[in-house]
């Protein structure tokens, strides 16, 4: 700032030019050279901004302009414009009352206003059991998430104060931006970079949540899981997940179902696969077995003479359906055994019992044997 220019010459304005005058061409002009409005080349424009400044704060004063008409620049205590501060002390003829002319007014109307913002959702996994799946169960979670500062109430301001509306995008949360390229000047709208788009500015943060509105907590969360549910179902909790901005509202949770492998049963749709192995003895004289069900021990009839393999169904007693009333059957999946380790005395009495069975074989196995002798012939 050693060589300075007339302050005339840097409004562009004749030195007889009026008060109007010189505000209308300082307007023109801060309007240009505004930092803001010049992301490009910010140094230049701060530089150019500045001297501008210092010209008009002069020229506006009919006593300073006096002064500076006779004596010039750098008499009579001018000096001290150079030392600008920076553009956000919003002292006269600094960045506020810029904003003020440009954008207040039918400007304003234009910008958006800060929409609210939506809390995040959440996930959390649960791990249930096959029984709790099919019957339901009421869980508490404890689920760490962000919620609105209860000390601010979600405002950031401490107690007794209250956020002021941003001084730099008069509470629009936007800011216009003029960029020169070469089709000519091209205007834009950008979050404001010193509310960050919320459109307030906290002057005294609360001292629980520095000024977020925000903080993080463990908080304890009651789903009711649904009868029926399976793996990979989702239980929605609506307002459960993490807290918004600028009253956007909380988030939801969504709770995912995982079910525990149980040791007796496997789910196939609503119905209940349980395998119970017989002895041979029960296979071929039927007789009655006890059986796991959901509800307790049921006693199943087994018919004689039943095959490995053959299943026999419960009915009601699987899985409740998920929606609406009813339950799925509990199918149960009959294996028979072969005995093993037989005693002397067993051999003998099977033995005895093959001698009088004869060729009076089991017809499921005549028929194969048929199938057999008729393959080895071709
Ligand atoms: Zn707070
Ligand atoms: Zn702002």
């Amino acid at each position: 700032m050693s060589e300075k220019r007339d302050y005339y010459e840097v409004l562009g304005v004749d030195k007889s030019a009026d008060e109007k005058e010189i505000k209308r061409a300082y307007k023109k002009l801060a309007r240009k050279y505004h930092p803001d409005l010049n992301p490009d080349n910010p140094k230049e424009a701060e530089e150019k901004f500045k001297e501008i400044n210092e010209a008009y704060d002069v020229l506006k004063d009919p006593k300073k302009r006096a002064q500076y008409d006779q004596f010039g620049a750098g008499a009579g205590g001018f000096g001290g414009f150079s030392d600008f501060g920076g553009f956000g002390g919003g002292g006269e003829g600094g960045f506020n009352d810029i904003f003020d002319m440009f954008f207040g007014g039918a400007g304003a109307r234009h910008a958006r206003q800060p929409g609210p913002e939506r809390g995040n959702d959440l996930r959390y996994d649960l791990s249930i059991t096959f029984e709790e799946a099919a019957f339901g169960k009421k869980v508490e979670l404890e689920v760490p998430r962000t919620v609105e500062c209860p000390t601010c109430h979600g405002s950031g301001a401490a107690a007794g104060t209250s956020p002021e509306t941003c001084p730099h995008c008069h509470g629009t949360g936007q800011q216009q931006v003029v960029r020169n390229t070469a089709f000519g000047r091209m205007m834009s709208t950008q979050t404001c970079q010193h509310c960050h788009g919320t459109g307030k500015i906290v002057k005294t943060p609360c001292k629980d949540c520095h000024g977020t509105g925000r903080k993080r907590e463990t908080s304890k969360v009651t789903v009711n899981i649904p009868k029926g549910v399976d793996q990979g179902s989702r239980v929605r909790l609506s307002g459960a997940g993490e807290a918004g901005r600028n009253g956007g509202g909380y988030g939801d949770l969504y709770v995912y179902i995982f079910v525990k492998p149980h040791k007796l049963y496997t789910r196939q749709g609503n119905d209940v696969i349980v395998e119970v192995p017989i002895t041979f003895v029960q296979a071929a004289l039927g007789g009655s077995v006890q059986v796991p069900t959901l509800d307790g021990p049921v006693d199943l009839k087994i018919p004689a003479g039943i095959q490995s393999g053959k299943v026999l169904r419960i009915k009601g007693r699987g899985i409740p359906f998920l929606r609406g009333s009813g339950r799925g059957d509990e199918l149960v999946h009959i294996k028979v055994l072969t005995p093993q380790n037989l005693s002397g005395r067993q051999k003998e009495l099977l033995r005895e019992f093959g001698e009088i069975s004869g060729d009076k074989v089991n017809p499921e196995q005549k028929s194969f044997l048929d199938d057999l002798k008729r393959f080895f012939k071709k």
